[in-house]
């Protein structure tokens, strides 16, 4: 490769990387993006290419490739259109304005106004199995502020989402339990009952199955207890973003744990199952 293939292989890597991962509002300098077509000696027009693209697929579940509708684009205000090149039916749409300084031929500046699907991470089929509408939306807020770096916002939406779903934690905790074999529930039906998370948290410090325990047999509610139990007025913003990220990975930690069980246990079940049918 030339040096200019190299420096072309670049700004294109920059480009999808800032349309995949950039939230809105940013603007990005972008060297060599740009090839001019000229129509005669004064008339040239500018275009950008528009790339393939790696994003969450909602109903993939997963990282797919995304094709444009269109290979290139030109300069000032353009929407950007994606289709998943798998299902074929998830759409994406970002906003971007681009501008090119006179002086430096084919550098442009980049800047993404709004996407559709708004800018979030992706989020786990277990969270969204859990949360119902208002709360799910509370977690895309709490991933995009989280994204953007604010921390304080991010921490006061996963904090929230803590309070309005612990009772439901315990259920789902509880139904793991049962699946385990778990003989006497008594605990978790009265820690349902409670009003108050700590509370409910104490009574189920010794009760949380095996398989249930993250980070080397820690107890996930008494973590999510001991972080939202911090008062966000004692913390930096930086503080905040660390205790929302916290929140987050032990919340989907839990999750797909009792998720785990709950497959492992239906799986055994379609087994007994299966061999029940066969003749001897
Ligand atoms: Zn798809």
């Amino acid at each position: 490769m030339s040096n200019g293939d190299i420096t072309q292989a670049n700004a294109r890597l920059l480009w999808k990387r800032f349309l995949q991962s950039t939230p809105p509002n940013t603007a990005l300098l972008i060297p060599h993006l740009a090839t001019a077509r000229k129509y005669s000696s004064s008339a040239i027009e500018w275009t950008i290419p528009v790339l393939p693209l790696e994003l969450h697929c909602e109903i993939d579940s997963g990282v797919r490739w995304f094709d444009p509708q269109e290979k290139s684009t030109g300069l000032g205000y353009q929407f950007l259109r994606y289709t998943c090149r798998n299902c074929n039916r998830f759409m994406k749409v970002f906003a971007v304005f681009v501008t090119k300084p006179e002086s430096e031929e084919a550098n442009v500046t980049v800047m993404k106004l709004g996407e559709y699907l708004p800018f979030s991470a992706p989020i786990s089929k277990r969270i969204s199995k859990l949360l119902e509408k208002d709360d799910l939306e509370l977690y895309r807020q709490g991933t995009r502020a989280e994204a953007q770096g604010l921390g304080i916002g991010a921490a006061t939406y996963f904090r929230r989402i803590v309070d309005n779903k612990w009772q439901l934690l315990v259920t789902e905790i509880r139904d793991a339990a049962a699946k385990l074999g778990a003989k006497d529930l008594s605990v978790f039906d009265a820690a349902v009952k409670e009003t108050q998370f700590s509370k409910a948290v104490d009574m189920l410090k010794d009760a949380i199955p095996q398989k249930l325990l993250i980070l080397d047999g820690e107890n996930p509610l008494t973590l999510l207890y001991k972080v939202t139990s911090v008062g966000l007025h004692n913390l930096t913003d930086e503080e905040c973003l660390q205790q929302a990220a916290d929140i987050r990975m032990v919340l989907t930690a839990l999750l797909e744990n009792i998720a785990d069980v709950l497959k492992d246990q239906n799986e055994l079940k379609s087994a007994v199952a299966r061999l029940k049918q066969l003749k001897t």
